[in-house]
C-alpha cells in the first residue's frame, strides 16, 4: 500500500489556515484546518458535527453552490474538508469561509437536527461550535496560513524523500 498524500504532510508544524491538499480530475480538496494538530485540543465531536451541518448548509446555498462537491469533517477532528469543482484558489476559499463563519456566528439553531434528518441528532453543541468558529474566523483574518510543509520521510537505506 502506498502512503496517501495527506499522510505526507508534517502535522507537527501545521498551523490553522486553509490548504490545498489535492487536485484530481478537476476536483480540488481544500483542508480547512481549524486547530493546530497535536498542539491544541481538537474540536469536540458535538461542536464539529454542528459545524458540519452549518457549513454544509451555507456552502450549498452560497454563490459557489454549483461547484460544491462535499463538506465534511476530518477524522482527526482538527478541520473540515471542502471539495470543489472549478478554479478556486486558497484566497477564494478564504473569502468564502470567512463569509460562512460570519453567518455561523449569527445562527440561533443548527439545521436538520431531528431523528429523521440526522444520524446522531443529539450530538450537537451550537455554543461550542460558535466558539470554534469565532477563533477560526479570527485566524483566517489575522494569522492566515496556506503552505503545507512536506514530511521528511527517512527510508531504510538512509535516503530521505519528501512527497508533496
Ligand atoms: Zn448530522
Amino acid at each position: 500500500m502506498e502512503v496517501i498524500q495527506s499522510f505526507t504532510i508534517d502535522h507537527t508544524c501545521l498551523n490553522p489556515g486553509i490548504y490545498v491538499s489535492r487536485i484530481d480530475k478537476g476536483f480540488t480538496t481544500f483542508d480547512l484546518r481549524i486547530t493546530a494538530p497535536n498542539r491544541e485540543p481538537a474540536v469536540a465531536p458535538a461542536a464539529m458535527h454542528s459545524l458540519e451541518h452549518l457549513m454544509a448548509t451555507w456552502f450549498r446555498n452560497s454563490s459557489a453552490k454549483d461547484d460544491v462537491v462535499y463538506v465534511g469533517p476530518m477524522g482527526c477532528m482538527t478541520g473540515m474538508y471542502v471539495i470543489m469543482t472549478g478554479n478556486y484558489t486558497v484566497e477564494d476559499m478564504r473569502s468564502l469561509t470567512i463569509e460562512c463563519l460570519e453567518w455561523v456566528l449569527k445562527q440561533k439553531e443548527v439545521p436538520a437536527t431531528t431523528p429523521a434528518t440526522c444520524g446522531n441528532y443529539l450530538l450537537h453543541d451550537l455554543p461550542m461550535c460558535q466558539w470554534e468558529s469565532r477563533r477560526y474566523l479570527d485566524r483566517l483574518r489575522n494569522d492566515f496560513h496556506s503552505e503545507y510543509t512536506p514530511l521528511q520521510v527517512s527510508l531504510p537505506d538512509g535516503k530521505v524523500f519528501a512527497d508533496a
